[in-house]
């Protein structure tokens, strides 16, 4: 950031209000806002006695003697205390005489299904543990998960769990590539893999894959196969080994071991969203703590529920609100293997109404892909199980909120909009749903424990509905405690930024109410004539039109200006892209948030590069913009033939 000044100029205009149900509130975890505020204030006076507190809803083999040692940027938690992470998502569900719930409601895309009871879970989890055993892994080593969204990939997360193994999860989409240097970078001993997974109406050839990345990752000594789709795959003698195979011949019987509070638990790489993608470590107590009290809080979770988060496994998202979350508080989910779009439009909201879902996790980038398919899709099935709604991952247009709060919600659930990211371990700012009115578009207010802050370069606090830093003021238990293997990036990174606090690198500014809106990454805002404006506002403005399904705005180097806009947009189906539609939008933008706002360029795409976790890569759309080749880490584009199509499609 060159930028002297932080702040940010505010442009949304966004004033509707949605407070929760006079029923919705009587029956919440946290009923009203005096609770909220009350349980917040608490955990701001006295953040260890609070977290203390909140650490008695795990289960230990032995008390912490301290809360916290915090020796900046280093963090402790529950020093001193044991427990183990599979034990508290699987055992003790078990001996509470819950073993016949089920834990998980598996739908495989082409449409096999399975249950799992926390019975189940307990015996599959332990058998596969001494799997991993067998083959030689101990507490501390790493093993890389490269599976489809089966339960096989819980299973042996929490065995890995189990044993104290770190996982290292590898989303199934990435490439050979991708698995090697993440095998590298962490030095994995050992890969599970499957022969593959559907994906729509394909098998993607994962053994394939992982063949590839171990010609170039020589740490990797050992490859577990679970049979998913029945295809052919070459087998590696004394290497590669079948998951049943080594099941049939692996005891049920494998205790769970106490581990330190600070044992590592995994490693976990970003998006990429903003450049090459940083190896990301959790470790026990505290992660699973702060994965398990957000679940509670922000998500409602009561007995009766049937809770679905579409996130894969190889996501923060899906790592604390799949597998750790959920499972720590007992919940019954929904997991499915496919694309929202296979064999039609409307798969989601089919297995919403077929288990009855009632809250339901999802990422605006699939919001905006249902709202360019069309309403019939969600109107033609009972959605009516749903009550709570949430969204991550990236800002949510109000318009995009809206259509999620109508047509998905009927008007009735509360849209939790969490921000949080990998490093943080658990979500940090969102409505806890009982409580806070929400507002489209703003992620509202920090959960109880989290002390966050919108400050300027110095780190003094910006005024209202001013833009700057987002930051956290305090450690709190589910923080990241390193970059693997690079320590020094950690605290340059995360805690040399901003003095006395941990660094975002987003941006975002708070209302006359005290809400927070988050205004996109500080990296991406535009300079245009003197005020920084955030591009997260100018896309909001864009997608509000009717024609418009997505958009993406950037910054042009320009000699006047200082930066042009440049905007990409996508439309919804059936529209025609025009020169009339571009005068269109050009005004459309300028009447909705002003003059110094319009749009430069606009060029129409039909799609827009993403990272695989779907999210939109602007420092790739800048180069475009700018006319110059992209010299960036592109290893996590989703499809490279976009930026092709991308650089064709001159303005
Ligand atoms: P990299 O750090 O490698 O560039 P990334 O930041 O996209 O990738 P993640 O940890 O998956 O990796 O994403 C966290 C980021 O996603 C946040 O910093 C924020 O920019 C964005 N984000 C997540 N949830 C929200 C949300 N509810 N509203 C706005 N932005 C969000
Ligand atoms: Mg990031």
């Amino acid at each position: 950031m060159t930028s002297p000044s932080a702040n940010i100029t505010s442009v949304l205009k966004e004033t509707r209000s949605f407070p929760p149900s006079a029923e919705f509130v009587a029956n919440a975890h946290i009923s009203g806002m005096e609770a909220y505020r009350e349980l917040w204030q608490r955990s701001k006076d006295d953040p260890t006695g609070f977290w203390a507190e909140q650490a008695e809803t795990l289960t230990w083999f032995e008390k912490w003697h301290t809360v916290l040692e915090w020796n900046e940027p280093h963090a402790k938690w529950f020093v001193g205390g044991k427990l183990n992470a599979c034990y508290n998502c699987v055992d003790r569900h078990v001996l509470a005489g819950r073993g016949n719930q089920a834990a998980l409601l598996f739908e495989g895309e082409p449409g096999d299904t399975r249950v799992l009871t926390y019975n189940d879970l307990l015996r599959e989890v332990s058998q596969f543990a001494n799997v991993l055993k067998n083959q030689g892994i101990q507490a501390g080593d790493v093993v890389t998960i490269y599976m489809p969204m089966i339960p096989e990939a819980v299973v042996a997360m929490l065995a890995c769990a189990r044993i104290g193994a770190m996982h290292s999860v590898v989303f199934g989409g990435f490439s050979a590539e991708a698995v090697a240097d993440r095998n590298n970078d962490a030095k994995s001993k050992l890969i599970i893999t499957a022969d593959g997974g559907w994906r729509r109406g394909k098998v993607i050839p994962l053994k394939q894959n992982v063949d590839l990345a171990l010609s170039k990752s020589p740490t990797v000594q050992t490859c577990i196969v679970y049979n998913r789709c029945n295809t052919s795959v070459e087998m590696v003698a004394g290497r590669d080994f079948w998951w049943h195979e080594l099941a049939a011949a692996a005891s049920t019987d494998c205790p769970a071991e106490p581990f330190d509070s600070e044992h590592p638990l995994f490693v976990l790489y970003t998006s990429g969203s903003t450049g090459k993608p940083k190896g990301i470590l959790h470790t026990t107590a505290g992660y699973l703590l702060g994965a398990s009290r957000t679940h509670h809080w922000v998500f409602d979770l009561k007995p009766t529920d049937t809770y679905w988060c579409t996130a894969d496994i190889g996501w923060i998202t899906g790592h604390s609100y799949v597998v750790y979350g959920p499972l720590a508080n007992g919940a019954t989910q929904v997991i499915y293997e496919g694309a929202p779009n296979q064999p039609r439009e409307d798969r989601f909201w089919e297995i919403i109404a077929k288990y009855r879902v009632s809250i339901f996790y999802t990422a605006p980038t699939a919001i905006r892909a249902f709202i360019k398919w069309g309403d019939q899709w969600p109107k033609a099935h009972d959605l009516s199980s749903l009550r709570v709604l949430g969204t991550v991952g990236e800002p949510i247009n109000p318009e995009a909120w809206i259509w999620y709060h109508t047509l998905i919600g009927g008007g009735r659930c509360p849209i939790v909009d969490t921000w949080w990211q990998t490093e943080t371990g658990a979500i940090m700012i969102a409505p806890t749903p009982g409580a806070i009115a929400t507002k489209p578009g703003s992620a509202t207010m920090p959960v109880p424990g989290i002390h966050a802050e919108i400050v300027d370069r110095q780190g003094n606090p910006v005024g209202a509905n001013e833009g700057g830093l987002l930051v956290i003021k305090h450690p709190w238990p589910s923080m990241l405690r390193t970059i693997f293997g690079d320590d020094a990036r950690y605290r340059e990174q995360y805690w040399s930024q901003i003095p006395g606090a941990y660094f975002t690198a987003d941006g975002a500014r708070r209302d006359d109410d005290g809400y927070i809106w988050i205004m996109g990454r500080v990296d991406d805002v535009l300079n245009v004539s003197g005020h920084r404006l955030s591009t997260m506002e100018v896309e909001s403005a864009l997608v509000q039109h009717p024609k418009v399904a997505e958009a993406a705005v950037v910054g042009r180097p320009d000699d006047l200006k200082g930066e042009a806009i440049a905007c990409f947009v996508t439309l919804v189906s059936g529209e025609q892209p025009t020169e009339e539609l571009k005068k269109e939008l050009r005004e459309h933008v300028v009447k909705e948030i002003g003059a110094l706002a319009r749009p430069d360029d606009i060029r129409f795409a039909e799609l827009l590069p993403k990272t695989r976790s779907g999210k939109i890569m602007r420092r790739l759309l800048r180069d475009i913009a700018a006319g110059r080749e992209s010299k960036g880490d592109t290893t996590t584009l989703e499809d490279f033939s976009v930026m092709a199509k991308l650089r064709e499609s001159d303005e």
